[in-house]
């Protein structure tokens, strides 16, 4: 079954049309970005208290699984600051005078974007340190003897860093961000919301029960509801009216394969390694993830809240367990499990 799934959850390999999709769907105001309630609430108070005293806006970090909104927010904040944007990530900053670069370029209370902040190397996140801080970099100039190292001022910004693991991020650069965010999971109506505002900027008619069903198969997340949004779109055009009904969609997305409650590949890979190799649990994350061949942080803050807030997984002193529900959904019965391997 899973083999054939279609890997419409996948945050990895990312083409440039869905990239382009992606930033033609991104909301450019508070006012246009639902859900996620109290974090916009927050943050359009700092963001108004930072313009009225025609400050840069404290260092952000926002924290959360992939797709949930992280990019779209910064954006906004800087669109709402009414400062530029700058875009990097930590894979890319090689070296400091990559990270150098990109800070002396910064204009007064811009806003620079760094995502994946936890794979920063060593060096540049120290570097980083003092920029955050005091807004100073020290720039090596010249090599051998004559080599020295001057200070240089930085225009105020403000770094919102991004990451889908902040349990990687040591404690020296958490201490530097002032503001510290954690994204939820979207529920179904918000996530219905944004299906349809997606159609509409798309120019394609859905009603309210299609982009129901898509959201509720979107594991929370409103880039695999665009994502599935755009595969829908292509059955409707093709084999349907062009319009997307409750008909049509559920025609996709059992052609999709798409799982009903929204569960990719890994999250069925670990409900099903839990209940055939290890009964059911209780079992440790570490072990687990040995199973399933990923690491066990990974598992734990990008796979393993999604399943326990949906009720698939039960974290218990021993280690976590496979519910009733996991064994419902897979088609397993407790006691039959061992032989049924993936
Ligand atoms: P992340 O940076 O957390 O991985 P993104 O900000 O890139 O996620 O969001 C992924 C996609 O989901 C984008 O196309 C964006 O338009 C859409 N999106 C995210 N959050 C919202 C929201 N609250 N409302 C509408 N669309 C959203």
């Amino acid at each position: 079954m899973m083999e054939e799934s279609f890997d419409i959850h996948s945050n990895r390999n990312f083409r440039d049309t869905e990239r382009e999709f992606e930033n033609s769907l991104r909301p450019l105001t508070f006012g246009d970005f639902s859900g996620q309630g109290k974090i916009v609430e927050n943050l359009k108070i700092f963001v108004s208290a930072a313009r009225l005293r025609g400050e840069s806006l404290d260092h952000v970090l926002l924290h959360g699984p992939p797709g949930l909104g992280k990019t779209t927010l910064s954006n906004i904040i800087a669109n709402e600051l009414g400062v530029g944007f700058r875009v990097t990530s930590g894979p890319v900053l090689d070296k400091p005078g990559d990270l150098a670069g990109v800070l002396t370029s910064l204009e007064q209370n811009d806003v620079l974007f760094i995502d994946e902040i936890h794979r920063l190397s060593p060096v540049v996140e120290e570097y980083l340190y003092s920029a955050m801080e005091d807004f100073r970099i020290d720039i090596l100039i010249d090599k051998g003897p004559s080599a020295r190292s001057i200070q240089i001022d930085l225009n105020p910004f403000t770094l919102v860093g991004a990451t889908t693991r902040s349990g990687l991020l040591t404690s020296p650069l958490r201490a530097r961000f002032g503001i510290n965010m954690h994204l939820e999971y979207y529920d179904l109506e918000t996530l219905t919301g944004i299906v349809l505002r997606s159609a509409n900027l798309m120019q394609v008619a859905c009603d309210i029960n299609a982009a129901q069903e898509i959201a509720s198969r979107s594991r929370g997340t409103p880039r695999v509801a665009n994502a599935l949004l755009r595969r829908v779109r292509d059955f409707a055009q093709i084999k349907g009216t062009g319009k997307i009904d409750r008909k049509i969609s559920s025609y996709a997305l059992e052609a999709l394969n798409i799982d009903k409650y929204g569960l990719d590949e890994v999250d069925n890979k670990i409900l099903l390694t839990i209940i055939d190799k290890f009964k059911g649990g209780p079992v440790g994350i570490t072990t687990i993830a040995t199973a399933v061949g990923d690491d066990a942080g990974t598992i734990e803050e990008v796979y393993e809240p999604f399943l326990i807030k949906e009720g698939f997984i039960k974290r218990t002193p021993r280690g976590r367990e496979a519910t009733d529900l996991a064994y419902r959904h897979l088609g397993r019965k407790r006691g039959e499990e061992q032989g049924l391997l993936f």
